[in-house]
């Protein structure tokens, strides 16, 4: 069973200015209601205010809410932030915290959008406006649901507004693998940055994860993980610079649930980039990663 969070307001227009479309947030969830696979879908409440001023520099989201984002933000961002923008983040935002919520339950929980890890604490970037993660992490350990929390970031791209939002807390541990050199050019300290050269491919990859991510686990010892799941790494995507094959981005994500699940961790997923002028193929990329992941749970929820 997949429990995946959902909104109508996760869909925008097609922005005025700027590259980004929104499409795909539309047609995963067709993607994954015609898989036939069991699923139940979660609605998200909006992320108070108060959650998001606590990681974000309070001017900036005063920014967002107001739908008053200056142009060079905007430019850093990718696309202008409407109103229609400001209510898409605020649910995905509450999208991830809910996921969280349904995987200390369920064990395995996903967000159909965000996993924004670009985005700072004044400003956004990088098709990020506020960082769903960071943001995320620090409610559930404020309010006790968590103590530790390892974040899991196998996007394409550096995580490096987690990084820098989360480089202070001794509590919340940060690991990207990413391809060196992808954007961001100029990479934030996460706890744990594995840089990867161009054409790695999945041998190479899954072996660096796999020497990677138990010694993670068994040194912070975290009792909650997010991973953010961007499908961008696989080969045919239009920004990765890697090389990782349909197989090779399951047994990834196999991998990375597996190794929460055996040590009895609940993980929440978000969904991460994924990007291609079809954005069908995206879109059914981003459902096979979730479903994946809920295959890989089961066996660990019979158990
Ligand atoms: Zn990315």
């Amino acid at each position: 069973m997949l429990h995946v969070v959902h909104h109508a307001d996760y869909m925008a227009p097609r922005p005025e200015r700027g590259t980004f479309k929104f499409d795909k947030y539309y047609l995963v969830m067709e993607e994954l209601r015609a898989s036939a696979a069991p699923m139940t879908e979660h609605a998200p409440q909006p992320m108070p205010r108060k959650w998001l001023e606590a990681v974000h520099d309070p001017a900036y989201v005063d920014e967002v809410f107001r739908a008053e984002v200056p142009r060079d933000k905007e430019r850093r961002i990718g696309f202008p932030v409407t109103t229609r923008i400001r209510d898409r983040v605020r649910h995905t935002n509450g999208g991830t915290w809910l996921a969280a919520q349904l995987a200390m339950e369920h064990g395995y929980a996903a967000n159909s959008a965000a996993g924004s890890h670009h985005a700072l604490a004044n400003t956004g970037a990088g098709y990020c406006v506020f960082n769903d993660l960071a943001v995320a992490s620090n409610r559930l350990i404020a309010e006790s649901d968590a103590s530790r929390i390892l974040i899991i970031d196998l996007d394409v791209h550096q995580g490096d507004g987690t990084a820098s939002l989360t480089a202070t807390r001794e509590d919340i541990i940060t690991l990207s693998l990413h391809a060196e050199k992808n954007f961001p050019v100029r990479k934030a300290r996460s706890s744990i940055d594995i840089g990867l050269e161009d054409h790695t491919d999945d041998e190479a990859y899954l072996n660096v994860l796999a020497k990677t991510l138990p010694e993670t686990f068994d040194r912070f010892r975290p009792d909650f993980v997010f991973y953010q799941a961007g499908v961008d790494p696989h080969i045919n995507d239009k920004l990765g610079r890697l090389a990782l094959s349909d197989d090779g981005l399951a047994r990834r994500d196999r991998y990375v649930v597996g190794q929460a699940r055996m040590r009895g961790l609940p993980i929440a997923s978000a969904l991460g980039g994924g990007y291609g002028d079809d954005q069908r193929e995206v879109a059914a990329r981003h459902a096979r990663s979730m479903l994946t992941m809920a295959a890989e749970n089961v066996r660990f929820a019979c158990a």
